[in-house]
């Protein structure tokens, strides 16, 4: 498990953030758990598209009030920010939020990088590994356990087939890839590079 120590600081300045916001909220009243989970929200919400409180009610189920006042510790820390539209039915005038400010980049990129060495790491198990499954009940054994277990499934018993994961390790190097490219114009955008 190598590049976990390197995740653990790449996260410190998230956490921070995140510490800040829970501290900003207990003092302003609001459910910090409420806030935590808004600001995850946010994080994956297009900053280009943007997301209005009344959206965020129906999706996350929160009071479009305590929507607002949360933002508004976000709008607060500079990390977030508004722009006005229309509402798409009635044309009435809305606040489509989303994230802004160089550490809600960092953050972000933060969080994809996490994700890069995640599937990176999977990848190799895949590639180092040997797997087989049960044709019964899709259970997915390593070679060593199914060895163990003289290739029958511990759970039911069948004869353990060999699982070719050929398709999996393409779908993890596609997956990789596209967020590697991602990454890189994330940094252009955020380092000005
Ligand atoms: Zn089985």
């Amino acid at each position: 498990m190598s590049g976990e120590n390197g995740n653990e600081e790449e996260s410190r300045g998230l956490k921070s953030l995140r510490q800040l916001i829970r501290i900003l909220s207990v003092k302003s009243g609001i459910d910090e758990a409420m806030a935590d989970d808004l600001f995850d929200f946010l994080l994956t919400v297009d900053p280009e598209k943007g997301i209005s409180d009344e959206e965020v009610e129906q999706i996350k189920g929160y009071k479009q009030a305590d929507v607002r006042k949360v933002f508004r510790i976000f709008y607060d820390l500079r990390i977030a920010s508004y722009r006005r539209g229309k509402h798409p039915d009635t044309g009435a005038t809305r606040y489509y939020w989303y994230l802004d400010s160089r550490d809600a980049d960092l953050a972000l990129l933060r969080r994809k990088l996490q994700v890069l060495e995640k599937l990176k790491m999977r990848l190799k198990y895949e590639k180092e590994n040997e797997f087989y499954v049960c044709p019964k009940d899709g259970a997915r054994y390593t070679f060593d356990y199914a060895y163990e277990y003289q290739f029958t499934c511990p759970k039911c018993g069948t004869m353990l087939v060999p699982d070719d994961n050929s398709k999996y390790v393409k779908v993890l190097e596609d997956r990789i890839s596209r967020l590697e490219e991602e990454i890189k114009k994330d940094e252009r955008r955020v380092f000005g590079r």
